[in-house]
């Protein structure tokens, strides 16, 4: 199909106003701004919190030829370290030049773009964007502005649960496609991740729209069991389907997480990235040249990029139903980290803390319930009532009883916490007594009867 692509090639629109549209490459260049990676969410590293660039990202989506264009936005996530930028460099080379088939590069070209590098220290965390957003025409006429996303600091050391989940569902709720970018196999807690963090997205997201999100392609790297399933987006797809399956007799909490991931996503996938080699992986001056990259590698790179970006498989950002231009988009990133940035959303918690919280529920409403029953035993509503100072008296036995019970049973999250939850046991506690005193008192003829028909009803009971 006939194809044009035109981009703004790191020209920096704002400086270069373009009131034509469609004739953006023969536009004079005022100044050049070399394409680069834009921070546009940066972590606070101190507060665990989000802030949004507001003014960057302004500076990309509100340029003159791209504002009212629907967006089309491509997102890498995932842990640090596992090669998504490197793979996000690729795209571009794709971007810039797509029409040849050679679009990987020559043999001896450093890869360059978005900043990778090897080593097991990570780069700033927060979500980037790339600077430069390609106008694409698509087969069926339509123009549209395709955005590259990268994001840092998935399960790094200085991370917190809720800056993870904060990254990963922001650039989920904001992509058209997102990829889950993994290594070597798909693991539970791979999937239980992407629970936590698509959950907590749908929770800043029901506030606006009920409608989830768009595509996940989950893309696993070093693939090494190519015997069982194929390299490629067939394989990957038949691996998927095997991995997510709901089976009768799959432990209730494996068939959620599985259900969960269908119900976020209108189309999910998977593609299986044979290792790129040694050099590649281990060696310290690598730059990225196709050269020193595994055969295997390349052969199914160049059928996954096209996947990802050619013109008939790109798919508009919709939100709410709603196709969204770069303007819209940008308002939605105001919008939504406002609702990050603000007290409404529980924390998400790591999975001990949450573990230990429940233990801990659990074990008061259990010693609740014990203290309650015994009471009931002495001054339900069918017994006599009883001298208070007796009541009093089996209150604190009950009551030492019930405290008792709660420390005896095994919990998660240590004594400061567990002391924590014994507190709030003692308040509902002595909440619980006070209900219990003032029913016996009720029972009590001499204060309780005022008429004589009620005196009598009381005594013949
Ligand atoms: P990011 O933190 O996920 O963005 O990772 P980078 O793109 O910065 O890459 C980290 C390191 O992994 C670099 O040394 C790359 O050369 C290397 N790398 C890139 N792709 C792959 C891959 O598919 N497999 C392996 N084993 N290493 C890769
Ligand atoms: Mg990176």
């Amino acid at each position: 199909f006939p194809r044009t692509m035109a981009s703004n090639s790191g020209k920096n629109a704002s400086l270069t106003p373009s009131p034509d549209e469609g004739i953006h490459e023969e536009e004079p260049v005022i100044e050049e701004e070399k394409a680069r990676p834009i921070q546009i969410v940066v972590a606070n590293e101190d507060e665990h919190s989000f802030e949004l660039d507001a003014a960057a990202l302004e500076k990309i989506l509100l340029q003159d030829h791209l504002k009212d264009l629907n967006v089309v936005v491509v997102s890498v996530a995932g842990a640090f370290r596992k090669g998504k930028s490197f793979l996000l460099d690729f795209m571009l080379r794709y971007m810039h030049n797509q029409q040849s088939e050679s679009w990987m590069g020559g043999d001896d070209e450093p890869l360059t773009g978005f900043t990778w590098r090897g080593g097991c220290e990570r780069e700033t965390t927060g979500i980037q964007v790339w600077s430069e957003v390609f106008v694409v025409d698509k087969p069926d006429g339509s123009k549209v502005a395709v955005l590259l996303v990268d994001t840092q600091g998935a399960f790094d050391s200085q991370s917190t649960i809720k800056d993870c989940a904060t990254v990963f569902a922001l650039s989920t709720m904001t992509s058209s496609i997102q990829v889950y970018n993994l290594t070597q196999n798909i693991q539970e807690d791979d999937l239980q991740h992407l629970q936590l963090f698509t959950e907590y997205g749908r929770l800043a997201m029901e506030e606006i729209y009920l409608k989830p999100f768009q595509s996940l392609m989950f893309l696993i790297r070093d693939w090494s069991y190519p015997y069982e399933h194929d390299y490629g987006l067939e394989g990957g797809n038949n691996f998927l389907v095997k991995r997510l399956q709901v089976k009768q007799h799959q432990h209730e909490e494996l068939q959620n997480v599985r259900k969960h991931i269908h119900s976020c996503f209108s189309s999910i996938g998977c593609f299986l990235l044979p290792h790129p080699g040694l050099k590649v992986a281990t060696n310290p001056y690598f730059d990225g040249r196709l050269r020193d990259i595994d055969d295997d590698f390349k052969r199914e790179l160049v059928k996954l990029v096209p996947l990802l970006l050619a013109p008939d498989r790109l798919v508009e950002k919709e939100i709410g139903g709603n196709k969204v231009t770069c303007r819209d988009l940008l308002e939605y990133f105001k919008a939504y980290i406002k609702i990050y940035q603000g007290e409404e959303l529980p924390h998400p918690k790591s999975m001990l803390q949450a573990t230990a919280e429940a233990n801990n529920l659990t074990a008061v409403a259990g010693a609740k319930d014990m203290y309650s029953k015994n009471m009931e035993l002495m001054c339900s509503g069918d017994k006599p009532y009883i001298a208070p100072s007796d009541l009093e008296r089996c209150h604190e036995e009950f009551l030492a009883h019930s405290v008792r019970y709660f420390r005896s049973v095994k919990k998660m999250g240590g004594e400061e916490f567990c002391q924590r939850y014994q507190t709030q046991l003692e308040s509902e506690l002595a909440e619980a007594y006070s209900n219990f005193s003032k029913h016996n008192e009720g029972k009590n003829i001499f204060y309780a009867a005022r008429t004589p028909a009620t005196l009598f009803a009381v005594m013949f009971v």
